[in-house]
């Protein structure tokens, strides 16, 4: 039997860093959706108690360092069960980006093992068990749209946010949450309005929600690769409605109402940015 799981990219429609914890980590406030653009999870069941990750990619290993692999180890590990299993990802995300591929990939192994081996844990327990692997991954077990609070390990779902288009463009670099984080200084940090966000999403209101929208961690980005600013910048003067920095970056959205328009957006960023993309908010 082959499990297939869908693991759809994620956007912060607003990221804040509200304080330092005694861990090391960070206590923040996010609010995230989903975006049609998706990795693909294969998963079925080895004969030999290992872990295989296969994936074509430069930029990904396929070993022990995997989020994949780290999702299979610790879900084996905390239901105890002697099984091996092999999992093929189809990568479509583009890495170190800011829109949790790594994430979403150990999410949908998490949903995946659990399907596959008929345990019906609950997608809350699920959540728990990802937040060892990434403050991203509970949220991503989830789905939909959802502000996640502590380390992230705590999720609400929020409704869906009006149907729309996103515009994508990531610059040719590649950003690690974890030096961003590290530069935050949290007494100068500019918090987004993320009570605004979640009203907006309530009462369905698309304007509302593009003038609402920010990330506490674009000033520290944006000041260590001034190609994000750039990028920002030309997202908005070619009209998208709502323009901001997902995750720690470096790629950059801009919400669109009409698909026309987003495909004008989509054309004029392709001649600023190699890796431009034009979906779906599904959230
Ligand atoms: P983060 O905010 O956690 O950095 P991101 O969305 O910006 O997330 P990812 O695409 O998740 O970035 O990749 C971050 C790092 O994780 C990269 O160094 C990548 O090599 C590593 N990684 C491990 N497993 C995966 C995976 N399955 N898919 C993508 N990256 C992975």
């Amino acid at each position: 039997m082959i499990i297939y799981e869908k693991a759809p990219a994620k956007l912060n429609l607003s990221l804040d860093v509200i304080s330092k914890r005694e861990d090391g980590y960070h206590n923040v406030e996010m609010v995230m959706t989903t975006i049609d653009l998706s990795d693909r999870v294969a998963i079925h069941e080895l004969d030999e108690n290992r872990i295989e990750i296969s994936l074509e990619s430069r930029y990904v290993p396929s070993d022990e360092r995997n989020l994949a692999y780290k999702a299979a180890r610790l879900f084996k590990e905390v239901y105890n069960i002697a099984k091996g299993v092999h999992i093929d990802i189809e990568k479509s995300i583009p890495v170190s980006a800011g829109l949790g591929g790594g994430s979403a990939d150990a999410a949908a192994v998490l949903r995946g093992l659990n399907r596959l081996w008929s345990l019906h844990i609950p997608v809350q327990e699920l959540a728990e068990v990802g937040a060892r692997i990434g403050s991203d991954v509970p949220f991503c077990v989830f789905g939909h749209t959802g502000v996640a609070t502590g380390r992230g390990e705590i999720v609400n779902r929020l409704p869906a946010p009006p149907s729309c288009w996103v515009v994508l463009a990531k610059p040719d670099i590649g950003v690690s949450s974890g030096t961003i984080f590290e530069q935050i200084n949290l007494e100068k940090l500019i918090h987004p309005e993320t009570g605004r966000v979640i009203d907006a999403l309530h009462e369905n209101d698309y304007p509302k929600l593009c003038h609402s929208i920010g990330n506490a961690l674009e000033e520290v980005t944006c000041s260590a690769y001034p190609e994000v600013k750039r990028i920002k910048n030309k997202m908005a003067q070619s009209g998208a409605e709502g323009v901001l920095m997902s995750g720690s970056g470096p790629t950059v959205y801009g919400l669109v109402k009409h698909e026309s328009k987003a495909q004008r957006i989509y054309n004029s960023m392709k001649g600023f940015c190699k890796e431009v993309y034009y979906v779906r908010l599904i959230g």
